[in-house]
Order: structure tokens, then C-alpha cells, then sequence
């Protein structure tokens, strides 16, 4: 469907509530305009490699269509306007899909930067999903629940009432500052102004599982994320360029932001072999070259409230410099811009795997792989929550569970095979071996087996497009190449309308 289409339904309002055109180029002193001109810059020296229609590539590149309301909310018992966002970045494939951010430092070029980048991300994992992403300006740390779930709520309706939520239409997701809970409020919110709608459970993913949810969506990135750098490390090519060897087991790994990606990411990485020797988080960091246990770490922060003070490690009060900190592996889950023209040159990894969005300025790119660092970048390393969430949407969409119809089907299928096999052989297998082969997939089993499939052939699709192009120097780049071309080749099927 084509960004027409979306333009035609009745959702201007006048008002602080109303549909803007593109704000003003960013000025410099942002964050999120900085994070905005990144992205942009990473597709400019993509797209130089494509042979595309100029005004196609503007197109892909444009964000379609951006939101902000303004609304009030009783906050320790007093009004406050709230701002928040919604942007959806591209309508070549409906429903746009991102995450909601609750951030007191989100911007609009933040958001914008962030719609874009779900854009690349789904074309370069193959979900068929057009790049959403939404912020409300808040750090839940300092409200209630109450008061969250207040403004969760709000938000949903300003949503509705703007077109811009539905499992057809916009579908968003956590993001930093928000998980199950959040996601809960806001399809219980959506049901409830649209009880009509028998997709209704579809307008979010993220859901806890209770609630129209997936099993193995809560930790989706951090799992995809270890696929990602899985596949890396068993790339001869790669590993003798980097002069390392092949596999986890004795790679070092330090990871920024100890939250859903990180924490995540950190323990399939720590189970696949790999030793964890540094936790940053905002108030500090843990250091141990001996490896620090990341579920004891975890048990530690819940019980503290904090990663600092971690007995079993050495606490770093400048959190940000165990970043500079020798290691095989970093890995930033935490935000954007955290490694950049004034770091870069003190890092000491030799594979940079973003578990953030943005977590590298693009100048800071630069000066990385002029000294041989390998970067993973974010919108293909982390895009395992938006594949999980793919699932979901399915899920929601054909109103079963996965592996319902067919989980009993294949156990006896398998029960008789085996059967058949002990009867021609004149041997008989154990119980517990006939059990471990007899067993058909779980809804989680086959969650992750997809998740495992999308990852591990993005890679090799994204490995592809860099060998066909003779100057691409990194696999940011070669990922955005493959993104435009698929991007590109739906809008000329959709054609251009008049
Ligand atoms: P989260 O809120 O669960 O965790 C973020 C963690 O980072 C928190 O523990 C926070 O305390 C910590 N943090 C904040 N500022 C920090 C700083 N300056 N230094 C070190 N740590 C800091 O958020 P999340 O969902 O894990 O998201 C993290 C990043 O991953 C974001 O960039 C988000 O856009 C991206 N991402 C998330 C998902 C997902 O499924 N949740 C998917 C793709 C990308």
C-alpha cells in the first residue's frame, strides 16, 4: 500500500495535536539530530553504490509521516504536559512496526532516526514491515505505576484517534524504558476503544504472554543478537582478518546497559562459551578478567538496585570507561551515540556488535575502521526483537498458538518411526532417548528455531551484497545496500500514483 493511501484517512486535527510537516534540518547541539544525520549519511554512502532513481531513493530515505501530541497528565499531583511521538517512517509495507521509547531525552530527530532505521532493519531481515518508532518524553524511573500507566494510556488513545495503531496500520513494541507491562496497557487500551476489531490484539507485540503474547519474544534480541555474532565468528573469512579464532569460547566480552538487550545478550553470549569481563550500566560499571556470572549479576542488581558493588568484581565508577577497556567483543545495549568521535580512538575491541540502535556515530565509525574494527551493525545485529515480534503479529492474526495444530501430529509420527526402526533393527532405544526424539515443538521451540533461521541467513545475504560490491568497506554498508534494493524494488511494484 502506498503512503497515499495512509494520507486519505481523516487524521489531522488543529491544534498542538496535529500532523506536522518535517520539523527544520537538525542543529548540531542535539543528540538525536546527530543520531538523525548519522543515519541518513550511513544510506547517502549506501545508496551511492545503487543505481536507483534519485527521487526513488529520496522517497526511501524520507520519513513519511511523523506525529507529536502534547497532553496532560496529574504527576505527583500536578499537571504536567506531556510530549510524545509517532513516527512512521516508511508505508511501502503496512503495518509500520517499532518500538515506543519512554526517554526524557527523546527528540523528534531521535524518533525519526529510529523510525528509519526499523525501515532498513525489516527489509534486511525480510519482515514485511514498513519502520515505525515512538518516544514519550518521560523517565519512568521517576513516576508510579500509576501515573506510567496514565500516561500509557493517554498516549494509546491519542493513537487511536490519529490512525495511527492497528494491527493493519502502525504496531509498536518496548524499547528502551518500556516492556510487557507498557504493551499490556496499551493493547488493553486499544481493545477497548475498538472492541469491533478482531485483530485488536495484533495493534502491539511485546505482549506478556498471558495477554496475546509470544514465548521468546522478552529476550528475542539479546538471543538474535548471539546468533548474529555467532554466525560472525564462524566466518573464516572474517576471523582470519581479525586475526582471532574461530567460535565464542575464548572471547572476552564487555556489554553497556545491563537491560532487556544487554542482560540478554550478555547471558546467550556467556552460555555459547564466551567469558563476560565487564558490565556497564549509567550509575557504574563491574570489571572482573576472570569473568563476572551475568545471572548472579542480575540476582545482585535486583536484590541492590544497582550492578555497583558487585562483590565479585571490581566496581568502576566511570562506568563509560570500561568501554576503552581491552576485550575480543563490545557489545553497547544501552543508547545511541555512546561511542563516538571522542572514545573511538581509545577502544580497544576488535568487533564492535550493537546491540543499541546507534550506539556509533558515524564519525566515530570512521576512525574505528581505519584501525581494523569489525562493526555488526544494529539493524541487522539487533533485530531479533522485531522478527520475534513478526511472530507475534502472526500469531495474533491467526488466533492460534503456535504448534497447536501439529505438535501431537509429529510426536506420533516420530513414536512410529521409531517404533518401525526398533522392530526392523531388534533394538530398543531408552526411555529417555525415545522421549528427547518423540517430542514435538513447543511454542517457544519453534519461536526461536525461526529466529535462528532469519538471523543466520540475513548474514549470509548481507555477506553476499558485500562481495558483489567491490568498494563497500564495512557491513553497515553492505546492509543498507541490501535494505534500498528491496525497498526500492517494492515501490516499483507498487508503481506511483499521480
Ligand atoms: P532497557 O530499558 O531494557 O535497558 C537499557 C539499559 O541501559 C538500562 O538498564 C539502563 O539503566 C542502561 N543505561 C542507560 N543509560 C546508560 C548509560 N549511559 N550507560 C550504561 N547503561 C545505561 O532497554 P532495551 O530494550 O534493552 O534497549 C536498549 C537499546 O536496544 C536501545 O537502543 C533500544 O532502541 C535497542 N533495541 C531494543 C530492542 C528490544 O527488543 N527491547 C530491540 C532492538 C533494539
Amino acid at each position: 500500500m502506498s503512503s497515499s493511501t495512509r494520507k486519505a484517512a481523516p487524521k489531522s486535527v488543529s491544534g498542538t495535536n496535529s500532523r506536522k510537516s518535517l520539523p527544520p534540518p537538525p542543529t548540531k547541539e542535539t543528540m538525536g539530530a546527530r543520531f538523525y544525520e548519522s543515519v541518513n549519511k550511513y544510506f547517502d554512502r549506501a545508496a551511492a553504490f545503487t543505481k536507483h532513481d534519485k527521487g526513488i531513493l529520496e522517497q526511501i530515505r524520507a520519513c513519511n509521516m511523523i506525529l507529536e501530541v502534547k497532553f496532560p497528565a496529574r504527576i505527583g499531583g500536578e499537571i504536567k504536559v506531556i510530549t510524545a511521538w509517532r513516527a512512521e517512517h516508511s508505508h511501502h509495507k503496512l503495518p509500520c512496526k517499532g518500538g515506543i521509547r519512554y526517554s526524557e531525552d527523546a527528540d523528534v530527530y531521535e524518533v525519526m532516526a529510529l523510525a528509519a532505521l526499523m525501515t532498513y532493519k525489516c527489509a534486511v531481515v525480510n519482515v514485511p514491515f514498513g519502520g515505525g518508532k515512538g518516544a514519550i518524553k518521560v523517565d519512568p524511573r521517576k513516576l508510579t505505576v500509576e501515573e506510567l500507566e496514565r500516561i500509557t494510556r493517554r498516549y494509546t488513545v491519542e493513537l487511536i484517534h490519529k490512525n495511527c495503531i492497528g494491527a493493519s496500520i502502525d504496531v509498536p513494541a518496548p524499547d528502551y524504558g518500556s516492556g510487557q507491562r507498557e504493551m499490556a496497557w496499551i493493547a488493553d487500551t486499544y481493545m477497548s476503544y475498538r472492541p469491533d476489531d478482531i485483530n485488536a490484539l495484533g495493534c502491539v507485540t511485546g505482549k506478556p504472554v498471558g495477554q496475546g503474547g509470544v514465548r521468546g519474544r522478552t529476550e528475542a534480541t539479546g538471543r538474535g543478537l548471539y546468533f548474529g555474532v555467532r554466525e560472525a565468528l564462524s566466518d573464516p573469512e572474517l576471523t582470519k582478518r581479525l586475526r582471532i579464532t574461530p567460535g565464542l569460547a575464548d572471547k572476552t566480552v564487555i556489554v553497556q546497559g545491563f537491560g532487556n538487550v544487554g542482560y540478554h545478550a550478555a547471558l546467550f553470549l556467556q552460555e555459547g562459551g564466551a567469558t563476560i569481563t565487564g558490565v556497564i550500566e549509567w550509575d557504574g560499571a563491574v570489571w572482573n578478567p576472570k569473568g563476572i556470572d551475568v545471572r548472579e549479576l542480575a540476582a545482585y542488581r535486583s536484590e541492590t538496585g544497582s550492578i555497583t558493588g558487585f562483590p565479585k568484581a571490581k566496581t568502576i565508577k566511570n562506568g563509560s570507561s570500561v568501554l576503552e577497556y581491552p576485550c575480543d567483543i563490545l557489545v553497547p545495549a544501552a543508547l545511541e551515540s555512546q561511542i563516538h568521535i571522542g572514545n573511538a580512538e581509545r577502544i580497544q575491541a576488535k568487533i564492535i556488535a550493537e546491540g543499541a540502535n546507534g550506539p556509533v556515530t558515524s564519525n566515530a565509525e570512521e576512525i574505528l575502521l581505519k584501525k581494523g574494527v569489525f562493526l555488526i551493525p544494529d539493524m541487522y545485529l539487533n533485530a531479533g526483537g522485531v522478527i520475534v515480534s513478526y511472530f507475534e503479529w502472526l500469531k495474533n492474526l491467526s488466533h492460534v498458538r503456535f504448534g497447536l495444530m501439529d505438535k501431537r501430529f509429529e510426536e506420533q509420527m516420530n513414536s512410529r518411526i521409531i517404533s518401525t526402526i526398533e522392530k526392523l533393527t531388534g533394538q530398543s532405544l531408552g526411555e529417555f532417548e525415545r522421549k528427547l526424539i518423540i517430542r514435538g515443538p513447543e511454542e517457544e521451540d519453534l519461536v526461536n528455531s525461526g529466529l535462528e533461521e532469519t538471523m543466520v541467513s540475513a548474514y549470509h545475504e548481507i555477506m553476499e551484497v558485500w562481495h558483489q560490491h567491490k568498494g563497500v568497506k564495512d557491513m553497515r554498508t553492505a546492509a543498507f545496500i541490501s535494505a534500498i534494493n528491496k525497498i526500492a524494488q517494492a515501490y516499483s511494484l507498487l508503481g506511483i500514483f499521480p
